[in-house]
């Protein structure tokens, strides 16, 4: 499928990608599995090629990126392994024991690398997929009332489109997203938001749902995947909109719908970066109706039914208890029906 960031073929339909997690990253019998220290350099022939099965120990693929680091002058050899950078995989999804990597698996988040080193590492390192610049900072949207302007990390080079799978009583989602414009969110095998939307469905058996700060689509899809029959998911960084309009398409699958709209581009989006008015970025036509929108939460109301909604307000920070209360308030003032922050 057509990534919108790099034009390849780098993005899967769900169920492509949910095939692929018993065995994507198990070892062969002739894989090496040396784990490392990643709290002092790595010992010299530290890496080998990968195995004849294609995969490498992510331990190893680390040493070899450390040992570019080194080459290239950025490093002084005395750095921990874990200096290298946060490695995030594709596809991500719970797993018990670290993986061995296949090609173009690896997103590597550094805070040292630079456009020449990077250009090397994925020129060198089969594994990687992109390699991001990261910052002290979460990027885009964090602040509820929009007054912190957003901020994104840098693709140094490759592509950083990459998946998560989360797992939900109804099945598997697959949420795709461009790593450098999002939050990282791993899976892990219990999560309470995904656990928190589940019973409030079961117990209140909600005609609409709506995730009014949706991210990647996490909650709003959850909720479509339990077969909600209007879901509207909304976001006002860009990013986060088109990628939960990207991933409905993804998913479609798992869903009960003919057929899906998608009324902006990235790039056109990018023009826009946070919006407040709700702009319609999505929607689908057949017997279940999934809206996805750009806007600002206070805004929302406008375009959703006067009949209740259940409402999941998964706002970024939520210690601010100042904050998230009137977030709530203000959401219960404008709209009927149940309004909660997972
Ligand atoms: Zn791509
Ligand atoms: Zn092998």
């Amino acid at each position: 499928m057509y990534c919108p960031v790099c034009g390849d073929d780098c993005v899967d339909h769900a169920s492509a990608l949910i095939a692929l997690m018993p065995r994507i990253f198990a070892n062969c019998p002739s894989c090496q599995h040396q784990p490392l220290y990643k709290t002092t350099p790595p010992p010299p022939g530290s890496y080998h090629d990968p195995c004849s099965c294609g995969k490498r120990f992510i331990d190893e693929v680390f040493a070899h990126l450390y040992d570019i680091l080194v080459r290239e002058g950025l490093f002084s050899g005395k750095e921990p392994l874990k200096a290298v950078g946060t490695p995030l995989v594709h596809p991500g999804f719970p797993t018990t024991s670290p993986p061995f990597l296949p090609k173009k698996s690896l997103v590597l988040l550094s805070r040292v690398a630079d456009k020449d080193v990077a250009a090397h590492m994925l020129k060198e390192v089969p594994e990687i997929r992109g390699v991001v610049r990261n910052g002290e900072f979460t990027p885009g949207v964090t602040d509820p009332d929009l007054l912190v302007p957003p901020r994104r990390n840098e693709l140094l080079a490759g592509c950083d489109v990459r998946a998560d799978i989360y797992p939900t009583t109804a099945g598997s989602i697959v949420l795709f997203q461009q790593q450098s414009m999002m939050h990282i969110e791993f899976p892990r095998f219990f999560n309470p938001k995904i656990q928190a939307v589940e019973s409030r469905i079961r117990t209140l058996s909600p005609q609409w749902f709506v995730d009014a700060f949706c991210g990647t689509g996490k909650l709003g899809l959850t909720a479509a995947r339990m077969g909600v029959p209007h879901v509207v998911l909304n976001d006002s960084w860009f990013a986060a909109a088109f990628w939960s309009a990207f991933n409905l398409t993804i998913n479609r699958e798992f869903f009960r719908f003919d057929e899906v709209r998608i009324l902006n581009d990235y790039k056109s989006m990018e023009g826009e970066p946070v919006r407040t008015d709700p702009k319609p970025v999505a929607r689908t036509e057949g017997e279940q109706e999934i809206l996805v929108y750009q806007g600002d939460f206070r805004k929302l109301h406008q375009v959703l039914p006067a009949g209740p909604v259940l409402a999941a307000l998964d706002v970024f920070e939520k210690a601010d208890r100042k904050a998230t209360g009137s977030v709530l308030h203000y959401w219960r003032e404008h709209v009927t029906g149940e309004a909660f922050i997972p």
